[in-house]
């Protein structure tokens, strides 16, 4: 989609820092993170939420999760993480093409979700 920004970022239209690829997500760091190496999971076709998501791909990108859950928790050092996904502005939803939120937990954080 033309004027999505996730969509942008996956054209390399917009920079990004990607910290994982393949041929169907690409997950990147936040730009404005709620705490570090806030990341997040997007399917390269545009797809708005999970209302629209085929849920065989919402399956696979929640796999994905888990399995970065642990490669990040290994690397940066965190205890804790919320992984969670808004769906529709009143949901809390910023950017209307579907992504997970991968957020590490440090004890006494402050971050509110
Ligand atoms: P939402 O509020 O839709 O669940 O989450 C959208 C997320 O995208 C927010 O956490 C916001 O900080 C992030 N974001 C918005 N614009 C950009 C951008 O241009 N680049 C990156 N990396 N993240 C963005
Ligand atoms: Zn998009």
């Amino acid at each position: 989609m033309s004027d999505c920004i996730f969509c942008k970022i996956i054209a390399g239209e917009i920079p990004s820092a990607t910290i994982y690829e393949n041929d169907e997500f690409k997950v990147i760091l936040d730009r404005f993170p709620s705490g570090e190496g806030h990341a997040l999971i997007l399917p390269k076709n545009h797809v708005p939420n999970v209302f629209e998501i085929d849920p065989a791909q919402a399956g696979r990108a929640y796999a994905l999760a888990a399995k970065l859950a642990r490669a990040m928790k290994e690397v940066l050092g965190f205890t804790d993480m919320n992984i969670l996904q808004n769906n529709g502005p009143i949901a809390g939803q910023t950017v209307f093409h579907f992504h997970i939120h991968l957020i590490p937990r440090r004890e006494g954080d402050g971050i509110n979700v």
